[in-house]
Order: structure tokens, then C-alpha cells, then sequence
């Protein structure tokens, strides 16, 4: 039983008022990016309406009150994810925050020989930083499998570091199986060769406690937009000693304390990592948005979507039985509210096509996960995923529409 109602969540989110071809609308493409609450659109409205000042610009009070306001949304942020205010580098999203390691971190720490390990189970954005590396720096990459249960292969991830191993790149939550892997096993083993651990959160921090402490990474990379704020912010969080030792991947204005002809001398982190105007307006709504999950509760958002999790596959192997394949862990406890699945003989987008005419926004194709998709033997899954507003009904409403869509199909 989780600690909220979901029918009053639902009434917090405008969008879910729509109607999608003239149908209810049934959300299940949170991972994709979540809905928005009237708290955080109004958020944005305000600080739009109320502050008129640039982030650390002037002296002037206008400035200041913004530049309050962007500190007030760091402290935030780190709060809800058990960090300090100055170990929280504001970004443009996970994609950016990975960037971000792999260009200041890895340009200047790894060379020819070194080897970064990934696992198979990694979206695009934690996969192609280190590809660029690789060809800059003659890094070596090495991914690590899965079990015929969609979970990591932690035998074949320890055999797989070694001493020539000087980063782990994992994701903390599989965007296409739910797997949620065990990332402090993972950073133990890492830390034992002296190799650093990138953390992609963007797909647990929005639907789990996350408490960076426990997870003994060294990074961590999340969203905004997925995690009920604004799209065009994103967080890496970074442990402070290994933050101190790196330089800054894009320079200009507002990241330095002294300029020179031939030298700078950068602004101590997270500021270092922030030139340019920043998006203030998104890091406000991601206050927002993060008060609204902590005011709700981490571990009932996680309970909830696990429920549902549990009565889709429920519902699932009733109404179609083997006329769907579900993949990742069988084991609802292994996973986040992520279900990818096909019917079987029916085209994936054809699915989704169907489901869209239903009123039932999911997601189809392969996820930006073309390595697991591949290695699956796939072309594409069906993802819904679930959020604090989904209900039952939505749940039903899939499989009802899956089981007329298939026998249609046969027919
Ligand atoms: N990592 C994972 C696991 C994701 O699911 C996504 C987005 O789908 C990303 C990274 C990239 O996030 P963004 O597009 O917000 O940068």
C-alpha cells in the first residue's frame, strides 16, 4: 500500500484533462519525460513575472534575488538526493551531465590502453561520450552482458575490471528492461582498481530514493524533464575531491575569478562547470519539481509504480499469455515501473500506432538502447512506463487495448 492517493496526484496535472483522439488520456511514456505539475508551471510563470535579473552578474538587487534563487534550486536538488549544494553541477540534461565527465574528466585522465567498462544494458548518452574517447584517446571500451532474466551479469562485470579498468559507466535503471542494478557492488569493485564510477540516474532518481552517499559512485547524471520539471536542466552530481582536480569542459563567462591574454583562472566547482547564462527558469521549476516528490515521498513513488508493475504483468500473462513477451527481470522487485514488451507477429510502432488510437501514449523502437536491442535479437520493444499519476484504470486500459489489437492482428 503506497502513502498517497494517485486519483488526487492526477489532479495536479493539467495535462492528464486532455483527451487523445477523442479518448482519456492514458500517459505511459514518463521515461520518455514526465507530466508536469501546476506547481512547477506556475513556478517558471513566476519567476518570469516576479525576477528580471541576470545569476551573479551585478551588484544590483535584481541580480542578487536571481542569484539567490539558482543557489536556493542547488540546495534543493542536492538535498534530494542526500548531496551538498556545491557537489551539484546544473547542466542541460543526463546527456550533457555524461558529456560533461567524459570531456572533463576522461580527456584529461585517460590514456591509450585504459579501458572504460559499460554494460550492454547503457542508453546512447552513456555510450557515446566514451565511443568519442575511445577514437580521441585509444581507450579501449568493454561491455559487460546480461542473464537470460534481463538482469547485469555481475560475475562477467567483476571478471571485466581490471587494473588497466579506470572507469565504470553504469546505469543505475535499464530505460528499456526496469533493471535496476546494484551500484555499490558495481562502485566497490571499481574503487578496488582505483577506477571511477559514472552513475546514469536518468531513469532511477525520478522514480526512486536515490542518496548519493549510499551509492558510493563518484557521478551521477539526471534529468529534469523526466522527474517532473522542465525540459533544458539536468544535474551531475560529482564527489567533491574528484570535482576539485577537473577543468572545465566549456569556458566563458561567469565560470572564472581572473582573466589574462594567454590564462584564466577558473571559479572554484560546481561554478566552473557553468560558463554562459544558465537556465535559471529551469532550475527553479526543478525546485519545484523536487519538493513536490519529496513532499509525496521517494519510497511510495517507488511502490506505487511497482505495483502497477506488478498488476500489468498480472493482467499481462491473463488476457494475451503467450501471445506477449515481457522483457527484463521477472521479479517485480528487480525492476522500476518500465515494461517493455512485444506481441507477438505484430510490428512494434504498429502496436504503438494502435495504442495512440486508443488514447495510450507509449513508446516504441529501440529506446536509444540499440546495443540491448541488438543483443536481444530485436528491432524494437512496446515501453510503457509509469509514474505517482497512474492508476489502475491506465493499466487496464493497456492490456484490454494490447489483447484487441493482437487478436485483430491474427485475424
Ligand atoms: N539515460 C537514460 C537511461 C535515459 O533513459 C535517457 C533518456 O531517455 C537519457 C540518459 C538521456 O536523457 P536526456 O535526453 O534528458 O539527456
Amino acid at each position: 500500500m503506497c502513502g498517497f492517493n494517485p486519483y488526487e496526484i492526477r489532479e495536479d496535472f493539467p495535462a492528464l484533462r486532455r483527451t487523445l483522439h477523442g479518448r482519456r488520456l492514458v500517459y505511459l511514456d514518463s521515461a520518455a519525460t514526465s507530466l508536469k505539475p501546476v506547481c512547477v508551471i506556475e513556478a517558471i510563470a513566476s519567476f518570469y513575472r516576479e525576477y528580471c535579473g541576470n545569476v551573479a552578474r551585478g551588484v544590483h538587487t535584481l541580480s542578487q534575488e536571481v542569484t539567490r534563487l539558482y543557489e536556493d534550486a542547488r540546495e534543493e536538488v542536492a538535498r534530494f538526493i542526500g548531496a551538498d549544494g556545491d557537489e551539484v553541477v546544473f547542466t542541460y540534461g543526463a546527456t550533457d551531465s555524461l558529456n560533461l565527465v567524459a570531456y572533463s574528466w576522461g580527456l584529461r585522465n585517460l590514456r591509450e590502453g585504459d579501458e572504460v567498462v559499460l554494460t550492454v544494458m547503457e542508453h546512447h548518452s552513456n555510450v557515446l561520450p566514451w565511443q568519442e574517447l575511445a577514437s580521441l584517446k585509444g581507450v579501449r571500451l568493454r561491455y559487460v552482458g546480461i542473464t537470460g532474466d534481463g538482469r547485469l551479469d555481475y560475475a562477467e562485470l567483476e571478471e571485466a575490471i581490471s587494473e588497466r579498468t579506470r572507469v565504470v559507466a553504469i546505469t543505475h535503471m535499464s530505460n528499456v528492461l526496469g533493471t535496476i542494478n546494484d551500484v555499490r557492488r558495481v562502485a566497490r569493485a571499481a574503487h578496488s582498481v582505483g577506477a571511477i564510477v559514472v552513475v546514469d540516474g536518468a531513469q532511477s532518481v525520478p522514480h526512486m530514493k536515490v542518496d548519493v552517499r549510499v551509492l558510493e559512485a563518484d557521478f551521477l547524471a539526471f534529468s529534469g524533464h523526466k522527474m517532473l520539471g522542465p525540459m533544458g536542466i539536468g544535474v551531475l552530481w560529482c564527489r567533491r575531491d574528484v570535482m576539485e582536480e577537473m577543468a572545465p569542459h566549456r569556458v566563458g563567462g561567469g565560470a572564472i575569478v581572473d582573466v589574462e591574454p594567454n590564462a584564466a583562472v577558473y571559479a572554484p566547482p560546481p561554478r566552473r562547470f557553468e560558463a554562459g547564462t544558465p537556465n535559471v527558469e529551469g532550475a527553479v521549476g526543478l525546485m519545484e519539481a523536487v519538493r513536490y516528490l519529496a513532499r509525496v515521498g521517494m519510497e511510495s513513488v517507488e511502490e506505487h509504480e511497482r505495483e502497477l508493475t506488478r498488476y500489468a504483468m498480472k493482467l499481462f500473462e491473463e488476457e494475451l499469455g503467450d501471445a506477449v513477451e515481457i522483457y527484463g527481470p521477472r521479479d517485480v522487485n528487480a525492476r522500476g515501473g518500465i515494461l517493455s514488451f512485444n506481441l507477438r507477429g505484430l510490428d512494434h510502432d504498429v502496436v504503438g500506432m494502435a495504442l495512440d488510437s486508443c488514447g495510450i501514449a507509449v513508446r516504441t523502437g529501440m529506446h536509444c538502447a540499440h546495443i540491448l536491442h541488438k543483443r536481444l535479437g530485436l528491432r524494437g520493444t512496446v515501453r510503457a512506463s509509469f509514474y505517482l499519476y497512474n492508476v489502475r484504470e491506465d493499466v487496464e486500459a493497456l492490456v484490454d487495448a494490447c489483447s484487441e489489437i493482437a487478436q485483430s492482428g491474427r485475424t
